[in-house]
């Protein structure tokens, strides 16, 4: 149950608050200058910004709190396109999720999508394709091997040339075929998740006649 107070004590500016009496930072332990909010602020309709109710808040340094900021919009967007939709999730959504939507991402996650990038670009899935491993983009890993590469970790076809290890170890000598075989192979012996055993559907009938016994 929320509690009503004076006013609002958290107001964006007056966040910073250097006299109040602190706790550490509850993320860090270091010394806290801050109200971080422990639902953040941007999960709430402007319309509530103003309102008198009191959030939970708890004691942070600028760095902890600041630090959370960058992924809120997007947390907050992800929950709106996921439920149904309300009257607050309109107005968050008309709001403040369209002006982030125009917004120049922070530096910290385009450095996640430049690595990201980089990850699947093809470099990566060639050196751990030379291990036995296979990329999330194994026709970008493909860009960076050998023909005689490609065929014997992807396709399972015997070695056309010396197999070398990503320091240029040999690994296996022309003729030598990987355990396992092609990866066509390998994935046709899996059993995906949504597969159900086979009592399923037995059961399934007797679930229901318990239920409705
Ligand atoms: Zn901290």
């Amino acid at each position: 149950m929320p509690t009503r107070c004076a006013r609002a004590p958290e107001s964006l500016d007056g966040r910073m608050n250097t006299t109040k009496p602190r706790k550490p930072c509850a993320y860090c332990g270091g010394d806290a200058s801050t109200d971080d909010h422990v639902v953040p602020r941007a999960l709430y309709p402007p319309s509530k910004a103003k309102s008198r109710i009191q959030r939970i808040t708890i004691d942070a340094c600028e760095a902890c709190n600041n630090g959370w900021s960058n992924d809120e919009p997007h947390f907050r967007n992800v929950l709106l396109v996921a439920g149904d939709p309300n009257p607050a999730v309109r107005e968050l959504w008309e709001g403040k999720a369209r002006r982030s939507f125009t917004y120049v991402d922070g530096l910290k996650r385009d450095c996640f999508y430049e690595y990201l990038n980089w990850y699947t670009g093809g470099f990566q899935g060639a050196f751990i394709a030379r291990q036995g491993y296979y990329s999330a983009q194994p026709e970008n890993a493909r860009k960076f091997l050998t023909e005689a590469e490609w065929d014997y970790w992807y396709d399972g076809k015997p070695a056309a040339t010396e197999i070398k290890s990503p320091f240029g170890k040999v690994m296996e000598k022309p003729g030598a075929v990987r355990d396992g075989g092609s990866i066509a192979q390998r994935l046709g012996n899996i059993a995906v998740w949504n597969s159900v055993m086979d009592e399923d559907r037995y059961l399934t009938r007797r679930w229901n006649e318990f239920l409705t016994s």
